[in-house]
């Protein structure tokens, strides 16, 4: 029996990631841009893998189409939607180090927390989230644009666009993925809280009177959703808001929590939005926005929404949280493993010759051409093979095949699963077959 940890500290993720390839800090070469980071040739393999999924969840149903709107839209977008003049954070400055802080995330009472001074803070000041640009060649005419903040106002303002081309009725659904930037007065943690991330979120629109219904149903998709994607049901919880929590156009909403490494914190937002959006936007571009139902005798009115909006990189790190094991710690057995699910996994199989020998690397390439139709596949041909065992455990390939000189003779390979460690010989000619069963597609 091997002997297993968890996860303890970010810290050893944050090697993993940058030493294996998933994820880099962004322009590293000129020490870094504040909370930015950049996918490696990993990191960009999993997060399509997440998308894919959450893709494929929320949008291979008939009633719920896909779109993706532009991240620049016009300004009128953010007035009527709140966020100019609400999508603030309280901001505090220490006047000894200058550190800036979120006034509703530290004690305002106790000493910095960094530079340990006394009765330090500013007064609190709302400060706005919202990255700031210029369209067109003249700066300060007037023609100022905004990095969207959310990809949810892109699908609202869409909304009678998308209800009339695919000719839907209520209830149904509109799903996109795409970049969102918020200027983060304390970011962190790694790819938790980045002033660049990107969002799946799904809008929901259901009939007034009907929310709490598809709130339930939402719930239940999202929360199996993370499950599906390997995340251990002991690490999920849901965080229902309390009435102080609640923003004031939501009549519900419900995170679902991860227990990261620095504790239980919100992974997905689940919000009852009612029809204040809709409302807004209405009422602000003077457009009739009406839904006009059929089944309930012409009347017309606006949808309420259940939007669903998970954030793609804070799943991505709950899954690498999840999955990271060291087993058998200092021990000549010694290993980290990523034991993610076959498919998300960055690299599904990895194809080895024993030696740099031209036959064994002749019948190995053959193996992978033919793999690599159709999964992602790793050559390695480098260093012994138990080390590159823990390489490929180390960014978690489910399965690794080993051409050894008996092969030459026999036509079989060596196949070793990740998570056992057992080996088996198959013939070549079968490896598709079984490749197929063990990975499940
Ligand atoms: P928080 O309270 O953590 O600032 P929020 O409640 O404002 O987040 P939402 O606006 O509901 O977040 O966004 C939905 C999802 O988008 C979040 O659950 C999270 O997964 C993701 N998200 C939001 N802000 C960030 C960020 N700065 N970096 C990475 N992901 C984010």
């Amino acid at each position: 029996m091997s002997n297993e940890k968890n996860l303890e500290n970010m810290a050893d993720l944050v090697s993993l990631c940058k030493r294996r390839g998933f994820i880099f800090q962004s322009s590293e070469i000129y020490g870094g841009l504040g909370s930015c980071w950049d996918y490696g040739p990993l990191g960009i393999e999993l997060k399509n893998n997440v998308k894919n999924t959450w893709w494929k969840a929320m949008t291979f149903r008939s009633d719920v189409e896909g779109l993706d709107a532009s991240i620049l839209m016009s300004p009128l977008v953010w007035k009527a939607s709140g966020h100019i003049d609400n999508f603030t954070d309280p901001l505090v400055d220490c006047k000894e180090c200058k550190a800036r802080f979120r006034a509703d995330k530290i004690e305002l009472d106790a000493p910095c927390p960094n530079c340990k001074a006394e009765d330090s803070f500013t007064e609190p000041r709302e400060f706005n989230l919202m990255f700031e640009t210029h369209m067109g060649p003249v700066k300060g005419s007037g023609a100022e644009v905004y990095l969207r903040p959310e990809t949810a106002q892109g699908i609202f303002v869409n909304f009678l666009n998308v209800q009339s081309t695919m000719r839907k009725k209520l209830p149904f659904g509109i799903a996109q993925i795409g970049k969102a930037f918020r200027n983060e007065i304390t970011p962190g943690n790694f790819i938790f809280r980045t002033r660049e991330f990107e969002q799946m979120e799904m809008q929901y629109f259901v009939k007034p009177g009907e929310q709490k219904k598809f709130m339930d149903e939402g719930k239940e998709i999202r929360y199996q959703w993370h499950l599906d994607n390997g995340i251990r049901k002991e690490n999920l919880r849901f965080h229902p808001h309390g009435p102080d929590e609640l923003a004031h156009y939501a009549d519900a909403a419900e995170d679902i929590e991860y227990k990261f490494p620095i504790g239980w914190d919100e992974m997905e937002g689940i919000h009852s939005r009612t029809d204040f959006d809709l409302k807004q936007h209405a009422e602000l571009s003077g457009k009739n926005l009406n839904y006009v139902d059929q089944a309930d005798g012409n009347k017309k009115y606006l949808p309420y929404v259940i939007e669903t909006s998970v954030g793609c990189d804070r799943h991505l790190l709950a899954l690498l949280c999840d999955a990271y094991r060291l087993e058998n710690e200092g021990t000549k057995e010694e290993r980290t493993v990523l034991k993610f699910k076959p498919h998300i996994a960055p690299v599904k199989i990895a194809v080895m010759p024993l030696m740099k020998k031209p036959q064994l690397e002749e019948c190995a390439t053959n193996i992978l051409n033919e793999l690599q139709k159709n999964y992602k596949c790793e050559y390695d041909v480098s260093g012994s093979i138990g080390k590159r065992y823990r390489r490929q455990d180390e960014i978690g390939t489910p399965l690794c095949i080993t051409v050894d000189f008996d092969s030459l003779e026999d036509n079989a390979v060596t196949i070793r699963d990740r998570d056992s460690m057992k080996q088996e010989r198959i013939e070549i000619s079968k490896i598709g077959q079984y490749v197929r069963e063990q990975l499940g597609f």
